[in-house]
């Protein structure tokens, strides 16, 4: 198609038909802020209709392939089922030579539409009668009206490969479609290109605009197949600009903490290394050694560290969290470590009182919910600096807590934080170093689009004497098995966890399942052992006492709600029950299952679910029997759930990537990312630092705040 590329530079989207105040709005809160945000919308997938199907060839179709055909309305009828609430609506249509049924599912509506003689589009699959003696039907195909007096316009959205639009902002694929044609022929993409000349060069990508209006309006011999799969020129370079904006995006932002010069500087020695390595029970894993060498090269440098410390869980993130917080306070400054549950805190706060009391080192606490005498003596040594180290939760973030020099900022288990809340805690020192941990690895190419901002480093390896972990998933078979091993295991002297999930909507709901399965339990399969209950709205005085009963071993099995998901650490349980572990993520699961395996012998986990659940969370679930590795599982669960649902770039205010996918185009990502950084190092050109701040700056953005577990 040829077009006059003469129209003005400065068209809106308010100038497209149709689209107003209300609309615009509408597709703000879809994160389409203009017409460059709206051009980028990609396509859902392409529909060949250079060419139709007649309804016979349709038939014929192997098992789970849709054609698209071009049919007119014989008859149609609604039908209003038995089932209250349920409809039909019920069409034979023609393409001239034969009739077929055709049936939709509660779309009352589309009966308005669907006069004899209207001509539709129809994408779907014929599929055999219901039951004996129903005609074949196709089925919920999706369908595009054809306008009842055929203009021009026909060109675009038929006689060729189309593309099919996510319905958006109440905005049909077929108005989609229409709208950016409009758009491309009025020069709304004219003359802007974001990606630098030098990085054009070499690679045999279409200038911008075209490849805007290949994206949306393939050329005639393009290959269905590399369109469908993203591997067109025109969808590639589109797909490295929009990881190029990201990144420069995440450049600047490193840029910006990095400018800054470090306020102070910490005081290293050989003798201090020592001092600091003895402070600690056991000697560091290669691993360890390695990321603490990296960290404290960070802590010595000229500007604020800013890093993210991935390891498997159980790896040991903690000590070398303790050692970065020892430097600190050995150089007069005050470090603060975040976790996010109370127990947590707890746990670690009991911990590094013990190693360091006979250093006569003190160790602060704060948790939430406490407006006594003690918390605040606790803000008033912050404030005046007496105290070094707190350990502490949400809490920590609160106006009232001031600190008096705050030196470096540890957060474990960052995905249950969201950015606003790390920056809040940064906030209460002068250009503190910051260090964050995740829970488990998540794989590289998340890592570097979700924390892009970070550096990187992995700890690979692990302390010695753990022993691997035997998992089974299953059901009732499973769970007698599980029971009777809880019991051998007791007798030998061990201990188990039993944990049930939470249940997001309620967390009473979620209370009374475990105190259910407790109770349960208590009475039947584990009658006679000593068990103990905890869930998130137990008094935490409470929780606490049961906590260390077992952590004595005075209880022998702990059921919990997943309270115990973080962190806890007792070396003589060597049997995980996990009830609805299909309700569980994988990353979920798998940090469950580092709770075993802590001390000699050998650990047993055990994944129950309900008989029925499908085939793919079955599926999910294996990984898990698969493989022990972290790393492992966190890659095959990006490549399961696929990249939307674990990208998280919500955090950056912006619904995240249109286009690029983390694991289909890794390559091109590696390549945005490398190219970034070197331009962040000869200077950002102009176009390509406003449109990139303009997308992934951080917009105010509610509901970040996670809940304790
Ligand atoms: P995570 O990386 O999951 O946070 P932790 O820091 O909680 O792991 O460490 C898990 C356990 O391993 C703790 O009990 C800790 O004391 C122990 N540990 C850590 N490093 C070593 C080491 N180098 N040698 C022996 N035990 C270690
Ligand atoms: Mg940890």
């Amino acid at each position: 198609m040829k077009h006059p590329v003469q129209a003005p530079q400065s068209l809106e989207l308010l100038d497209l038909p149709g689209i107003g105040p209300v609309r615009a709005a509408a597709l703000a809160e879809a994160g389409i802020h203009g017409i460059g945000d709206f051009l980028t919308l990609a396509p859902r997938r392409y529909e060949d209709r250079s060419g139709f199907l007649s309804l016979t060839q349709l038939a014929r179709l192997d098992e789970g392939h849709k054609g698209t055909v071009l049919v007119a309305v014989a008859t149609a009828r609604c039908i209003r089922t038995r089932r209250r609430g349920f409809t039909l609506t019920r069409a034979t249509v023609t393409d001239g030579a034969v009739e077929q049924e055709v049936v939709w599912y509660n779309q009352p509506f589309l009966a308005r539409h669907l006069h004899p003689g209207r001509r539709m589009i129809l994408y779907g699959a014929v599929q055999p009668g219901r039951t004996r003696g129903h005609p074949p039907q196709i089925e919920n195909p999706e369908l595009e009206m054809l306008p009842e007096d055929e203009g021009t316009e026909q060109a675009i959205h038929m006689g060729r490969v189309v593309p099919v639009h996510p319905r958006t902002a109440g905005l049909s694929p077929r108005n989609l479609r229409r709208l950016f044609h409009l758009a491309l022929a009025g020069g709304a993409a004219a003359g802007l290109d974001f990606i630098p000349q030098e990085l054009l060069a070499g690679r045999a990508w279409p200038a911008r605009e075209e490849a805007l209006r290949e994206l949306h309006f393939p050329v005639e011999d393009t290959d269905p197949g590399r369109l469908q799969a993203c591997r067109t020129a025109a969808q590639r370079r589109l797909i490295y600009e929009e990881f190029l904006l990201l990144f420069t995006a995440l450049e600047r932002q490193r840029q910006q903490r990095c400018r800054k010069a470090r306020a102070w500087t910490a005081t290293w020695s050989p003798q201090v290394e020592r001092r600091l390595r003895d402070r600690l029970p056991f000697t560091l894993t290669a691993g360890q050694s390695a990321a603490w060498e990296t960290i404290r090269q960070d802590i010595l440098g000229p500007h604020p560290m800013a890093r993210l410390l991935q390891g498997d869980v159980g790896s040991g993130k903690t000590a070398v969290a303790i050692l970065a917080m020892l430097l600190i306070l050995e150089s007069g400054r005050q470090a603060a470590f975040m976790v996010p549950t109370e127990l947590l805190a707890m746990q670690h706060h009991q911990r590094l009182q013990d190693l360091l009391r006979p250093a006569g080192v003190p160790v602060a606490l704060m948790v939430g919910g406490r407006q006594d005498a003690t918390a605040r003596r606790v803000r008033e040594e912050l404030a005046s600096g007496a105290a070094g180290l707190i350990i502490g939760t949400h809490a920590l973030f609160q106006k009232k807590v001031k600190f008096a020099n705050l030196g470096l900022v540890v957060i474990d288990e960052q995905h249950r934080f969201g950015v606003s809340q790390r920056t809040r805690l940064e906030e209460k020192g002068h250009r503190p170093d910051l260090l964050v941990m995740t829970a488990t690895p998540i794989p590289r190419s998340l890592a570097l689009t979700r924390y892009g901002d970070l550096d990187l480093v992995e700890i690979r390896d692990r302390p010695p004497g753990r022993t691997p972990v035997q998992t089974e998933v299953g059901c009732r078979r499973a769970r007698t098995r599980a029971m009777s091993m809880i019991r051998a295991e007791v007798e030998a002297g061990r201990q188990a966890y039993i944990v049930y999930p939470l249940v997001a909507e309620s967390a009473k709901l979620d209370v009374a399942a475990a105190t259910e399965g407790y109770a349960e339990l208590a009475e039947g399969p584990l009658a006679g052992l000593s068990l103990g209950l905890v869930h998130g709205r137990m008094a935490s005085q409470e929780r606490r006492r049961i906590m260390d009963s077992f952590a004595a071993g005075e209880v022998q099995v702990l059921v919990a709600t997943s309270v115990i998901e973080v962190g806890i650490d007792v070396a003589a349980a060597t049997v995980l029950v996990v009830e609805h572990a299909e309700r569980f993520g994988l990353a979920q699961l798998h940090q469950l299952r580092g709770r075993v395996g802590r001390g000699r012998h050998a650990s047993h986990c055990y994944l129950l679910h309900p008989t029925d659940i499908a085939s793919e969370a079955k599926h999910r679930l294996g990984v898990l029997v698969s493989t022990q590795d972290g790393f492992e599982v966190a890659r095959q669960d990006l490549v399961l759930r696929g990249p939307g649902e674990l990208m998280g770039l919500r955090q950056h205010g912006s619904p995240g990537l249109r286009l690029a996918d983390i694991v289909r185009d890794e390559d091109l990502m590696e390549q945005a990312r490398k190219d970034a950084r070197s331009l962040a190092a000869s200077g950002i050109p102009e176009a390509l630092m406003t449109e990139a701040c303009r997308r992934w700056e951080p917009r105010p953005a509610g509901g970040e705040t996670e809940q304790e577990g």
